[in-house]
């Protein structure tokens, strides 16, 4: 179901809210996959979606004991410029926004408390391939392992 909330037009939502909260919810979106497809083609092995560790993590390695969140810019009020907040309805907008980002924090604070390392993968990164293997090589420390795999 790749896209099933995000792909549906703002107009055939009931209403504003329940747009927005299709829009949070929203599983497999084209980032997620982006990064789980890069991670796949680095050799890492990985659960999706894990609602058993706080914040059901988009992407859990239990090798590595970390977890991946992958955070559209704007949903999770990444500091650049496709988080850039709608002029009208400001204040719902902030509100709800500050809301996801206290949510994420309060997520990656109790994974920390387990024992897991968790990291951001941002909307905004994903558009890179280079550089989203970087985050990710860097992240499981396989700088120079395999450096020819995903070069065609
Ligand atoms: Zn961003």
């Amino acid at each position: 179901m790749a896209g099933a909330a995000t792909g549906r037009p703002k107009d055939s939502y009931p209403s504003l809210r329940s747009w927005t909260m299709a829009q949070i919810r929203s599983r497999n979106t084209k980032p997620e996959i982006a990064v789980r497809k890069a991670a796949h083609a680095l050799g890492l092995r990985f659960r999706i979606h894990d609602a058993n560790l706080a914040g059901t993590p988009d992407l859990v390695f239990p090798r590595w004991k970390t977890v991946l969140f992958v955070h559209g810019c704007f949903w999770h009020l990444h500091h650049c410029e496709r988080a850039r907040l709608p002029k009208t309805n400001a204040d719902y907008w902030t509100e709800k926004l500050q809301r996801n980002a206290r949510r994420d924090k309060a997520a990656r604070r109790l994974l920390k408390r387990s024992g897991w390392r968790s990291a951001i993968i941002w909307e905004c990164q994903v558009k890179d391939a280079a550089k989203l293997d970087r985050i990710l090589q860097r992240l499981f420390d396989l700088a120079g392992a395999n450096p020819r795999r995903r070069s065609r």
